[in-house]
Order: structure tokens, then sequence, then C-alpha cells
């Protein structure tokens, strides 16, 4: 018989994982990312311990769990506080499509580094003039003997400073026009005409974005992964489990949220008896607790049905989860601030710090405009609005 809960192991590997992260916590991780530094003991021990690519295939250093799994991994980090935005790129994204679609020697070269954290890889669609609308990117490959010369533009992209290379969409140049036909490359961070500059952000967190100029890069034939004419499930491999650990990010930072608003709640007493017995203050924390465990239930199945191999509904369900997820974590914030009162604009509470955070949730990977075009369209078979 099958139930809603999740495997043993996973459960433990939920508990194992927030301890590892319960020894970093908030305060470490706000004092690195106001600082400007980085959070990279935390990755590599992390990585040392397996969790890092526990979705990727044993023989080449990951642990050979699911997308659940790395889910739950990122999940509970977030909820201790210490959400690394690079697990969502590197092995959910960078991971998943050069196990499926890489050589055997690309794997064996990429998929170890990304497994222990010292090999990181950055993730790179967005174009400033594209933008949400892919089928517009520019990112141009044109053939050179054996080997590519890449050309484009990419914004908005997290963590290049941190990686050593960068999974880069772009298009051939006999594709240059029409639908999309994406063509993989991994570009290292260090090739000659590839610079990036990082965007001035108001999210209190470590890893910083940045606008991308890629000018005549020259790169070797195996650079491309997968087929040049594979179309867009070699990078719908990757969407998936970005929509997954998105919505994984936001549920674990919700859940940082309630718990921290709960226990001020609880402990508060400025009338007769604590805050958290006016109902002002307990419905709407209530209210957050329902639509995070409703959004965790739908992430973990959109995971189980991923891991199933069943993509189409796997698809329809990790939309539904990354929407659901950032409108819960948006929401719960919001009540945590107020929870708190003048507090919750301080530094030492740390809840104004959750606010573009998880603000970003309805913004990337996808945007909660673009998640309800998708379930008008083929959830509910409406005109396509676009
Ligand atoms: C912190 C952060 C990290 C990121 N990291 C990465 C990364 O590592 N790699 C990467 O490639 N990208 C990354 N992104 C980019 C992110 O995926 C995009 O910002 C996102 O897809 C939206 O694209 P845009 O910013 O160009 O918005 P636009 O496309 O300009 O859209 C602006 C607004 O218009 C709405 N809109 C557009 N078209 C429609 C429509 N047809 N119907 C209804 N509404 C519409 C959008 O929903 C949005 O609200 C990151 C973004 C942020 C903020």
């Amino acid at each position: 018989m099958s139930t809603f809960t999740e495997p043993e192991e996973r459960v433990e590997l939920r508990k194992q994982v927030a301890k590892l992260a319960g020894k970093y916590g908030r305060e470490y991780f706000t004092e690195k990312a106001r600082a400007g530094e980085k959070t990279t003991e935390l990755w590599l021990e992390i990585g040392k311990n397996g969790y890092l690519g526990i979705n990727i295939p044993e023989e080449y250093g990951g642990g050979g769990g699911g997308i659940g799994d790395i889910a739950a991994v990122c999940e509970e980090l977030a909820a201790q506080g210490c959400p690394l935005l690079l697990m969502v790129v590197s092995p959910a994204i960078c991971g998943t499509v050069i196990a499926k679609y890489g050589t055997e020697e690309q794997k064996q070269r990429w998929l170890p580094g990304i497994c222990d954290g010292t090999g990181t890889m950055a993730f790179a669609i967005t174009e400033p003039d594209a933008g949400t609308n892919s089928h517009n990117i520019t990112t141009t490959a044109r053939r050179d003997g054996d080997g590519w010369i890449l050309n484009g533009r990419k914004i908005w992209i997290s963590g290049v400073d941190e990686a050593s290379n960068v999974l880069v969409v772009g298009r051939t140049e006999d594709a240059k026009t029409g639908k999309l036909k994406p063509c993989l490359f991994v570009v290292p961070t260090d090739a000659p005409g590839f610079e990036f500059t990082p965007i001035a952000m108001e999210m209190v967190a470590p890893e910083n974005q940045f606008q991308v100029f890629i000018d005549d890069v020259r790169l070797p034939a195996d650079a491309l992964v997968g087929d040049e004419d594979g179309g867009l499930a070699q990078l719908f491999a990757g969407l998936n489990p970005e929509r997954i650990m998105g919505a994984s990010f936001s549920t674990g930072l919700a859940r940082f949220a309630l718990e921290k608003a709960t226990a001020y709640a609880k402990e508060r007493t400025v009338f007769k008896a604590p805050i958290g017995s006016h109902q002002a203050i307990a419905h709407p924390l209530a209210m957050s607790y329902i639509e995070i465990e409703m959004a965790r239930l739908m992430t973990q199945k959109a995971a189980a049905l991923y891991d199933a191999g069943d993509e189409m509904a796997a698809g329809e369900a990790a939309n539904m989860a990354k929407y659901a997820a950032a409108e819960a974590a948006c929401d719960v914030v919001d009540r945590a601030v107020q929870t708190h009162g003048g507090y919750g604009a301080s530094q030492e509470y740390g809840m104004a710090a959750l606010l573009v955070a998880t603000r970003v949730g309805r913004i990337a990977p996808v945007s909660r405009e673009m998640i309800l075009n998708f379930v008008s369209m083929h959830s509910l078979g409406l005109p396509k609005s676009y």
C-alpha cells in the first residue's frame, strides 16, 4: 500500500541535513552575506557528506538518489536559515542534464566536481532582450573547425564567480530563427572572451547575480552537451528539477520564518497574555502552516512523478508546486514581520531580510504569471494568451 509519507531514508536524510545546517545557522549565513563573503565551508561540507550530489549516479561520485532527495536537502538547509541558491542550478539542473545527456567522458569530467562542491556549475538561459520568452534567445554557436565559437549576452546568472563552468543555453547558427532548438554548452568561467559583472541586489544572500558577456568564446567540440538537434527535451530535463528545487527553497524559508514567528508569538507579552493568544496573530500563522504543508505535499508529488519518469505529469505538478510554495513563503514572511512588531524590521530578528529572498520566488526561476499561463492552457485547455 502506498502512503502519503516519505520513505524512512528520506526522513532520516532530512534530519541529518538539518543537523549539519543547524551547526552553521542563520547568523553565520547572514553575517557572510552582509560581509560579501561566501558560504564555501557549508557548501563543501554538504558535498563531503554526499548531500550535494545525492541525485547524481553513484559511478560519478553521487548518491544515486532522485530529485526528491536533493529537494529534501535544499528544503532542510533553507529551513535552518541557510538557503543555498546554487543547489538549484549546480546539482539539480546541470547535474541532471549532464547525467541524462552527457557522453561518458563528459559525465566523468564534470559530475564528480558538482557532487563534492569543488566544480560548481552555474546555469545561464535568461537574456536581457528575451526575458521570459526563451524562444527569443540569441546566444549563438558557430562551427569553427572541430569546435564552436559562442557569442551572446546573459543576465541574472547566479553564482558565476563561484562556478568553474557555466551551462549556457544557446542555439546554433543554422537554427537562428523560429522555434527554439536549444543547444547546451559547458563554458569554463575563465575562458577568454567570457566576462561577467555583478548586479547590485537588495537580497541578503551570499550568492551574486551576474550579467554575462560572451564574445567569440572558442569551445572544443565536446563542450556541447547532448545533441545539437536534440530540441527542448534536453533543456526540460533540467527545468522541471529547477522548479521542484525552487519550490523547496521557498518551503524551507517559509518553515524557517513560521518557526521564528511562532516562537516569538509564544514569548512576547504586552497585554495580559502572549501575543499568540490573540487570533489576529495566531490565525495568519495557522493559515501559513496549512499553506506551507500543502505546498510541500505538491512539491513531493512533483518530485515523485519526476523520479518515476512521468515528465508530463511532473511538469504540471512542478509548476503548481513552485507557484504554491512561492505564495506561501511570501505570505508567511509578511506575517512573520508583523508578528515581530518593530523587531520585524530589525537585523537582529532577521525577518525583513527574508522579504526580498522570498519575493524573488514569485519571479524566478519562472514567474507566477508564466505558471498561470501554463495552467490556463495545459490544465484548463484555455486559449494561449501570448
Ligand atoms: C535572484 C535571481 C536569480 C536568478 N538566477 C538565474 C540563473 O542562475 N540563471 C538564469 O538563466 N536566470 C536566472 N534568473 C532569471 C529569472 O529566471 C528571470 O528573472 C525570470 O525568468 C523572469 O524573466 P525577466 O526577469 O526577464 O522578466 P520579464 O520577462 O521581463 O517579465 C517581466 C514581468 O512580466 C511578466 N510577463 C512577461 N510575459 C508575460 C506573459 N506572456 N503573460 C503574463 N505576464 C508576463 C513576467 O511574469 C514578469 O512579472 C534569476 C533571477 C533572479 C531574480
